[in-house]
């Protein structure tokens, strides 16, 4: 069943788990999430970032994405993710999606707010929930190479600071809000270096669900104490997609000789990130 960000992570708060959020710029990453999901009955978000665009136009994917979190056993919600532009935002709503997240994260504090504000009254309006960002998670959506203006930020610029964080959710009246706090999209090169002490702050003065970008790639006790200390929507990709990759690659190198459909390959992709997404969601959900 389709449902807004705020019935699932409603959840998740009152049980202290963590739900996942998925991109899922294919069908098969959209069955993989589902499935996942429903074998261990969980809610789950599916999301289409908008970096994505060029692989998934949302007029292509964003009615697969709802038709079939409609047609699911679990609650499933369609989550558009990093929005940038505001027409793309509404076009998304207008389609179904139940949620988004306004990436105002780079603009300077007053210009998030004002944007955040304007997008949080068309998308309330709607029954549509809004998550926002302020502070830096580094590198884009989708891994690659920060820009450079983002490469000379240190880490305390990038932190979200916890003050700021309850004037700007009083501000907006947004209904979930990404904090930067060491995480980094993309594949991590070295450990990163998590403060944790900076979530709980935040999660004292802010009462709406925290959620962590750049989740994918890091250690299961690290997960657990993001949560413990009060993260409620986890972003994963990256590793996800890679355990499809793996897996391809696995059985290309096991079947030297075979004419190969690509039909075939997109399964033996999807049954891997449907495991990887199964184990995610166990460490997020698991006392
Ligand atoms: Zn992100």
């Amino acid at each position: 069943m389709r449902v807004n960000l705020t019935a699932v992570l409603k959840k998740a708060q009152l049980q202290r788990i963590a739900i996942g959020a998925f991109n899922t710029p294919n069908l098969e990453s959209i069955q993989a999430v589902i499935q996942a999901a429903e074998k261990l009955n969980q809610p789950v978000i599916i999301m289409h970032a908008q970096i994505h665009e060029k692989i998934a136009p949302l007029e292509m994917i964003g009615p697969a994405m709802i038709n079939m979190a409609d047609a699911a056993k679990v609650d499933v919600c369609v989550h558009l993710d990093h929005g940038e532009d505001r027409g793309y935002l509404l076009r998304a709503m207008k389609m179904g999606f139940t949620s988004v997240m306004y990436d105002g994260s780079k603009l300077p504090y007053e210009e998030n707010v004002a944007n955040t504000c304007e997008i949080v009254r068309a998308a309330h309006s709607l029954g549509v929930s809004v998550e926002a960002e302020l502070g830096r998670v580094l590198r884009p959506e989708g891994g690659g190479k920060p820009d450079p203006d983002e490469a000379a930020l240190t880490p305390a610029e990038c932190y979200t600071d916890p003050h700021t964080a309850m004037a700007f959710v009083a501000a907006t009246n947004v209904d979930a809000l990404a904090i930067a706090f060491g995480t980094a999209h993309g594949i991590y090169e070295a450990k990163p270096c998590l403060d944790f002490n900076r979530i709980a702050e935040i999660h004292k003065l802010v009462t709406v669900p925290l959620v962590m970008h750049g989740g994918s790639g890091m250690e299961d006790d690290d997960f657990k104490k993001a949560i413990a200390a009060g993260i409620s929507k986890i972003n994963y990709f990256t590793y996800m997609s890679l355990a499809g990759g793996k897996a391809v690659i696995n059985f290309l190198n096991t079947h030297p000789q075979q004419i190969v459909r690509f039909d075939e390959l997109a399964e033996i992709g999807r049954m891997a990130m449907r495991l990887d997404v199964e184990r995610a969601i166990r460490v997020f959900t698991e006392e």
